[in-house]
């Protein structure tokens, strides 16, 4: 892999023409003492030093609400697709939400090409950067190889702790992207210290069980009974899986113009932990209970993606631990509640 090296002032500015260019950048900014991602208006505003953020990136490759029909009512032949228009990049995304960004490409391509997905995700170069300061949660480490952000990234930044970042260029679009920028080749020793940097952050949890191990764990604890505990106390509100980086799960919505002369077709986020998710024709809703709900989340989580595309449904971020009001939903606390169980029915 090609590695460069910027001095932080140099890559400052490099973001600055990228903003004032016709290229759609969001990155990460400072609201009220949390980061949260934006569309740049300035460089000035990007921080690459953040610990965390409450949304992840995924909601520039799959909107929460985007269109994707126009039509003009009683008039079948007027349907038209609608695509992603712009050229985008996002920089600053941590390897966990990578390896996230990983998984919906494979999700969005597996049986059939979403071609709404495929076309942004065309359009979209990602920056990714190494954690500088730990996540609250995160154990990103748990449930990520190494090498799969590197399915999704176009470069990663790598921060020196000096006044520099090191950059790996992963794809050709990622080498064209930082080719107007004033990076150098790195040196040799740059490139010793920028592997250490890489793992300098640790995780704040640890999961106690390996990412291998996790389907076998799961299977026949479908009627253990901490999902009765935990279901009594969730308020089906959704928040786990907004902010969290791999769900991909959506509705659609009709929205017709009130001259009724056209409307619009929208792919709207859904959530299985919803209690009108599992609704299906004639009225049936086979998962009623949140208790259910909870199990079928966190089996997806940790047992049903990796079975079906290799990666895993949660990559470790923390998000849905900070989320949940309740503190119900966050994998590895309900791991533990599993394996404390566990133990003591021996
Ligand atoms: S399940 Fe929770 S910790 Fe795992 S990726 Fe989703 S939000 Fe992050
Ligand atoms: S687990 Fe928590 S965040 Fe998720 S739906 Fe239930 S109460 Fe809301």
């Amino acid at each position: 892999m090609e590695l460069l090296q910027i001095s932080k002032k140099e890559l400052l500015e490099f973001v600055g023409t990228l903003v004032s260019g016709p290229l759609d950048v969001f990155g990460v900014v400072a609201h009220d003492g949390r980061f949260a991602y934006d569309k740049l208006d300035s460089a000035a505003n990007l921080r690459l030093d953040f610990d965390e953020t409450l949304y992840s990136p995924k909601q520039y490759l799959f909107p929460p609400k985007d269109p994707v029909l126009s039509y003009t009512p009683g008039d079948a032949a007027s349907c038209a697709p609608v695509y992603a228009e712009k050229d985008q990049a996002i920089i600053g995304v941590h390897p966990g939400d990578m390896a996230a960004i990983a998984m919906l490409d494979k999700a969005f391509t597996e049986n059939k090409i979403d071609a709404h997905y495929c076309t942004r995700r065309e359009k979209t170069t990602l920056v990714g950067i190494y954690p500088t300061k730990p996540g609250k949660y995160r154990f990103t480490s748990s449930m990520i190889k190494p090498e799969e952000p590197y399915l999704a990234a176009d470069a990663f930044l790598i921060d020196m702790g000096d006044d520099s970042y090191t950059i790996e260029i992963v794809t050709d679009r990622g080498k064209e992207f930082f080719s107007a920028s004033a990076a150098k080749p790195a040196t040799a020793d740059g490139k010793a210290k920028a592997e250490k940097m890489k793992t300098a952050v640790k995780d704040t949890v640890t999961l106690k069980i390996k990412r291998e191990d996790l389907p076998p764990f799961l299977d026949g604890k479908e009627r253990h009974p901490v999902w009765e505990t935990r279901g009594a106390k969730c308020f089906s509100c959704g928040s786990c899986v907004t902010v969290c980086p791999t769900c991909y799960c959506f509705d659609m919505l009709d929205e017709l113009d009130l001259s009724f002369d056209y409307g619009l077709r929208f792919r709207t986020w859904d959530a299985c932990v919803l209690e009108p998710f599992a609704v299906c024709a004639g009225g049936h809703n086979f998962r009623t209970k949140a208790a259910d709900r909870i199990r079928h989340r966190l089996y997806r989580k940790q047992k049903y993606l990796l079975e079906k595309l290799g990666l895993a449904g949660c990559v470790g971020c923390g998000r849905c631990k900070t989320a949940c009001v309740p503190d119900i939903a966050f994998p590895p606390d309900i791991d533990d509640d599993l394996l404390r169980k566990e133990a003591h029915h021996v």
